[in-house]
């Protein structure tokens, strides 16, 4: 069969039939972006409804690239704060040593009442023979200094390893560290593993595959993975009942049965909610069961940084209004799955605890007081 030049058009026109039906199977998912076409209620909340206390922010210098302040100027966000009726925030980026001094310099010392910087510990002192009990003296110093509170990065469980082994939260090295914070009254903000989704294969069928190919997040071993560490997090808290613990993002708010277990088996358990209002508002139901019936034991946070007034208003407008099906995010596309939330429309006495109140008894536990009132 040849073609000669009178065979060109027809050539044309099946490239064309060929084109249009490749558009026609769509755009691609990353520039898709439906607009809603609901016509339902919009309640924008400018401020929240009480003095609140954002447990989870990241103002130090450690997560920066270039080891700025992830904050440049804290006038703007303080003002920022006043502006959405934050009364105060909790500073997870204290570290230790000089770099803790800096932080408290900067934030809890200058602004009294409106920073509380919780310190790190060095992991590397594992290494040596007596790690186990230079932890917990660094955070001793740590308090002794001012920091409001421990902080455990997802780094424990993924990447830490001393002397050959990955240590887990629930290592045996670390338990004089959890008893450290339960005799210095202080909680422990941990974060431990990711949502679920990283820990699935990073295929068509993965909720959060944008953000896996982002990120490249995704990590190996799957759900037995995730499991072990969840079942290390549980481990620890059970051994320390006199330890308070917050598990930073819900710890598993893809099952809220779960959760609502930890909370009654664990007097000493808490979650924040910092950027799982994206879960919980996507199951309002059962979430709004779970603040009901367990009030006293979350606490508001966010974890973006620097943070946005846009950000914190969509926050307010999940716990208090009842509206529905409207964006997690001030972003033009969602980051972190592709789905829309709820609110939970929760009566004043629940937020207060939530925005204030909690958070406000984890600050002030101190030496002797270590189980909040
Ligand atoms: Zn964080």
């Amino acid at each position: 069969m040849q073609f000669g030049h009178r065979h060109v058009p027809m050539l044309v026109v099946e490239a064309g039939r060929a084109y249009r039906r490749w558009r026609a199977k769509g755009p691609r998912l990353g520039d898709y972006a439906p607009a809603s076409t609901l016509e339902v209620p919009v309640t924008p909340i400018q401020r929240a409804c009480f003095p609140a206390v954002n447990f989870h922010t990241h103002l130090g210098r450690w997560l920066s690239p270039d080891g700025s302040w992830t904050e440049q100027d804290v006038r703007s966000l303080l003002d920022l704060m006043d502006a959405c009726n934050v009364e105060s925030m909790v500073n997870l980026d204290g570290r230790w040593g000089r770099e803790l001094e800096e932080n408290l310099e900067r934030y809890d010392r200058a602004h009294p009442a409106r920073f509380f910087t919780f310190c790190h510990v060095d992991w590397r002192l594992l290494e040596r023979p007596e790690g186990p009990e230079l932890l917990a003296k660094s955070l001793e110093r740590s308090v002794a200094a001012g920091a409001r509170g421990l902080k455990v990065w997802k780094d424990i469980g993924t990447q830490v390893r001393a002397q050959g082994r990955l240590v887990l939260p629930d290592d045996e090295r670390l338990a004089p560290l959890w008893e450290a914070a339960g005799s210095q009254g202080v909680p422990v903000l941990m974060h431990v593993a990711d949502p679920v989704a990283f820990f699935s294969q990073a295929d068509r069928s993965n909720e959060r595959l944008e953000e896996l190919l982002r990120w490249r997040q995704q990590h190996r071993g799957g759900k037995e993975r995730f499991h072990k560490l969840i079942g290390a997090v549980e481990t620890v808290v059970a051994r320390h009942s006199g330890t308070t613990f917050v598990a930073a993002h819900g710890l598993y708010p893809e099952n809220l049965s779960y959760l609502a277990g930890m909370f009654e088996r664990y007097p000493n358990f808490f979650v924040d909610i910092a950027w799982v209002h994206l879960q919980l508002g996507r199951q309002p139901r059962a979430a709004r069961d779970l603040f009901l019936r367990y009030p006293g034991r979350i606490v508001f946070g966010t974890d973006v940084f620097p943070l946005r007034e846009g950000l914190l208003r969509i926050y307010f407008r999940f716990l208090e209004t009842a509206d529905e099906y409207f964006s997690y995010t001030d972003e033009p596309l969602p980051g972190s799955g592709r789905w829309n939330i709820y609110g939970l429309d929760l009566p004043s006495e629940v937020l207060e605890k939530v925005y204030s109140a909690n958070a406000n008894a984890l600050l002030g536990m101190g030496p002797g007081k270590n189980v909040p009132a």
